[in-house]
């Protein structure tokens, strides 16, 4: 399937679950309005059969990556995953985008330039991350611990995903019964839309 078919496969692949809410980032957001639009015309010849969905954005809409460029990747090398241990992450933080105006630790800084305090601003406490900003202006901060402490603060809060992946990496047994029943219940799911939608059609001889 090319790009003129996908939007529909994607409206297929949220419809069929009769989903409301998708957790989406922001590059997302012309999809799920496609398949809102899609939905809305199906509904309006039909009736009432298909659900609506809506995007739910986080607080952190998108997220750049360390070295500031505006998309994070695995091609582009600036990304970090959950799987990452915590010395992975520590060597990543530390190859970060600061202010390269900064050369000595007393030199003042401007945080709002540095890749660091903005990955600050989203994985340390407010009050802790106001200090980084005022420490890092008037010079009374130094970039490697402040690297160090924001290593630190992400790898905190992988911690209990990246504990949870390395549990069901070593029980694939699990994972795939986890898979088998979601499957069932999905195929359930998709099952009964697909004949609500036959029957809206006047396909229901094809049931
Ligand atoms: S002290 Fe921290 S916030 Fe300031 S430039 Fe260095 S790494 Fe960035």
């Amino acid at each position: 399937m090319d790009f003129y078919g996908y939007p529909v496969s994607q409206a297929a692949d949220i419809t069929a679950f009769g989903a409301k809410l998708i957790p989406v980032g922001e590059d997302q957001l012309p999809l799920i309005e496609q398949c809102r639009e899609i939905v809305r015309k199906f509904n309006s010849i039909y009736g009432e059969v298909l659900v609506e969905p809506e995007a739910v954005l986080s607080s952190s809409k998108r997220i750049k990556g360390l070295d500031g460029n505006e998309k994070m990747g695995k091609s582009l090398g600036n990304a970090i995953y959950i799987s990452d241990s915590e010395e992975e992450i520590n060597r990543k933080v530390m190859s970060a985008v600061t202010d390269t105006n900064r050369i000595k630790k007393d030199d003042l800084g401007n945080p709002d330039v540095c890749m660091v305090y903005y990955y600050h601003k989203l994985f340390t406490e407010n009050e802790k991350c106001e200090n980084v900003c005022k420490e890092c202006k008037e010079g009374k901060r130094g970039c490697v611990a402040c690297k160090k402490e924001l290593a630190h603060n992400i790898s905190e809060f992988l911690k209990p995903m990246r504990e949870k992946r390395a549990y069901f990496e070593a029980r694939p047994e699990e994972v795939d019964k986890i898979l088998i029943e979601g499957t069932e219940k999905a195929r359930k799911k998709a099952k009964e839309t697909m004949e609500k939608v036959k029957k809206a059609m006047k396909l229901d001889y094809f049931i």
